[in-house]
C-alpha cells in the first residue's frame, strides 16, 4: 500500500462505526459527539462508516424486485449507495458540533480495488486527499465498503467490507490504531447471550481473532484482521456508545498470556454430507471436491473412515446455505464413482476452542472431549488447526456444549 503520513503532526486515529451504530439520525448525532471527543488526537481522526442499519439488505432486495439477475456492476453502484448516504450525514452532524469535517467516497479516499464486482479486493490505498484534509485540520469521514477499479467503476468489498476499508486505510495512513466501534463491548470468551459468565478479553492475537471471526464471532470481518496482521496495525474492538477500552488485537497480547484457551466459538449454520460406500482408490477425493470448489462451495471439516472391503464412508461439512447445491453435485459424483449413496444432516453445528497458548500443550483436546462427554453430547466429527479444535455436534446441543467448554477451561476466571 502506498503510504505516507509524513508531515502530519502525529499518527492519525481511524475509527469505524458499524451499521447498528449509525442506524438512525439520533445515533449519527451520538456518533458525531464521540468523534468530536476523539479529536484531541494529534494526528487527526478519520472515520469510516457503514450503511445505516439494514440498508444494504434493503438495497439488495430492491435489486431483486426489479430484476431476476441484476448485473453485478449495477449491483455495486446500488449497494455502495448505503455508505454514500451515511458519510455526508455524519459530516453534517460534526459540522453542527463545530467540528470541521468532510465526507469522501471510497474513490476519493483512494481505495483502489480489483475488477471483481461485489467481492473486490483492495489493491492499493492512495490517501493523498485524506492526508491533505487532515493537514488542513479537518476530520475526514470515509464511506466504507466501496472502492474504485481501474475502469473507474464503483466496486464493493463483500458483506461486512467496511471493516476492511477501515483497516486498509489505517495501514496506509500509518495510523496509531484502528478502532472498530460496534454494538458489543469487545471480544468475549464466548457469546454472552449463551454464557452469562463470559468475560470481555483485554487482548487477543491476530491469529486467534481470525479463527474466532471465521468461526462465527460476527464482530469483525476476518479479511480485515488479516490485513491488520500484515501491517502490524493494532485494532481495538469496542462499543460505539461505551467508554470501556474494549479488546485490543495485536501480534502478542501481553494480557492473560497464561490462558491456553482464549475463547469458545460456535457456528450454527452448518450442514453435513456423507458419501456412503465410496470405492477406496486414488483420485476419489479429488473427483468429489473438485466440482464443489468449482461451484464456489467451501468444504470444511472432512472425515474419511478406514476402509473395509475396499469401500469407505466420507463425510464433510458445508455452510447451510450451500447444502442444496452441494447435494446436487455430490449426488452426481456419487453415481459416477459408483458410491452406495448420499446422506445429509442439515441440523449440525460447530463448536470450537481457540487459543495460541494451546500450541504444544498436551491434554487440551482430551479436556474438550471429556467435557462434551460429561454433558452427554455426541461428537460427530473433529478437526484441528494449530490453535483451534473444532467438534461437529447436533445443533440443538451446541449452546450446552459452549457452556460446558467455557466451564471446563475456567474461562470465567481472569
Ligand atoms: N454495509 C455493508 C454490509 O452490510 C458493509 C458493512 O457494513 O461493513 O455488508
Ligand atoms: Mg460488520
Amino acid at each position: 500500500m502506498t503510504s505516507t503520513s509524513a508531515g502530519l503532526v502525529g499518527r492519525p486515529l481511524v475509527q469505524k462505526y458499524g451499521g447498528t451504530s449509525v442506524s438512525t439520525p439520533a445515533r449519527i448525532r451520538k456518533v458525531a459527539q464521540r468523534v468530536a471527543a476523539s479529536r484531541r488526537h494529534r494526528g487527526g481522526v478519520v472515520v469510516v462508516v457503514s450503511a445505516m442499519g439494514d440498508t444494504t439488505d434493503r438495497l439488495h432486495s430492491l435489486a431483486h424486485q426489479v430484476s431476476r439477475r441484476p448485473a453485478e456492476r449495477e449491483m455495486d453502484t446500488l449497494l455502495s449507495a448505503g455508505e454514500t448516504v451515511t458519510a455526508p450525514l455524519l459530516a453534517m452532524a460534526l459540522d453542527d458540533l463545530g467540528v470541521a469535517a468532510l465526507s469522501l467516497s471510497g474513490a476519493q479516499a483512494g481505495i483502489r480495488t480489483s475488477h471483481s464486482h461485489t467481492r473486490a479486493h483492495i489493491l492499493d490505498v492512495v490517501p493523498t486527499r485524506v492526508i491533505a484534509e487532515l493537514k488542513a485540520g479537518r476530520t475526514v469521514v470515509v464511506a466504507g465498503f466501496q472502492g474504485v477499479n481501474e475502469a473507474l467503476d464503483t466496486t464493493t468489498l463483500g458483506r461486512g467490507g467496511s471493516d476492511t476499508t477501515a483497516v486498509a486505510l489505517a495501514a496506509a495512513l500509518e495510523a496509531r490504531e484502528c478502532e472498530i466501534n460496534t454494538d458489543v463491548k469487545g471480544i468475549y470468551t464466548a457469546d454472552p447471550r449463551i454464557v452469562s459468565r463470559a468475560r470481555l478479553l483485554a487482548g487477543i492475537s491476530y491469529d486467534e481473532m481470525i479463527e474466532l471471526a471465521a468461526l462465527g464471532a460476527q464482530v469483525m470481518h476476518p479479511r480485515a484482521v488479516e490485513i491488520a496482521e500484515l501491517y502490524d496495525l493494532p485494532v481495538r474492538v469496542r462499543g460505539s456508545f461505551d467508554d470501556g477500552p474494549g479488546t485490543l488485537i495485536t501480534r502478542s497480547p501481553r494480557m492473560e498470556q497464561k490462558k491456553r484457551v482464549r475463547g469458545i466459538a460456535a457456528e450454527e449454520k452448518v450442514a453435513k454430507l456423507t458419501l456412503i460406500g465410496v470405492p477406496d482408490q486414488p483420485g476419489i477425493a479429488a473427483s468429489i471436491f473438485t466440482p464443489l470448489s468449482e461451484a464456489g462451495i467451501s468444504v470444511d471439516v472432512i472425515i474419511q473412515n478406514v476402509s473395509r472391503d475396499g469401500v469407505t464412508d466420507l463425510s464433510f461439512t458445508v455452510a447451510s446455505g450451500d447444502l442444496a447445491q452441494a447435494e446436487t453435485i455430490v449426488g452426481r459424483v456419487s453415481k459416477k464413482i459408483r458410491a452406495a449413496g448420499v446422506a445429509s444432516d442439515a441440523k449440525v453445528a460447530k463448536v470450537s476452542i481457540v487459543g495460541t497458548g494451546m500450541l504444544g500443550q498436551p491434554g487440551i483436546a482430551a479436556r474438550m472431549f471429556k467435557a462434551l462427554a460429561d454433558a452427554g453430547i455426541n461428537i460427530e466429527m473433529i478437526s484441528t488447526s494449530e490453535i483451534r479444535i473444532t467438534c461437529i455436534v447436533a445443533r440443538d446441543r451446541v449452546a450446552e456444549a459452549v457452556r460446558a467448554l467455557h466451564k471446563a477451561y475456567q474461562l470465567d476466571q481472569a
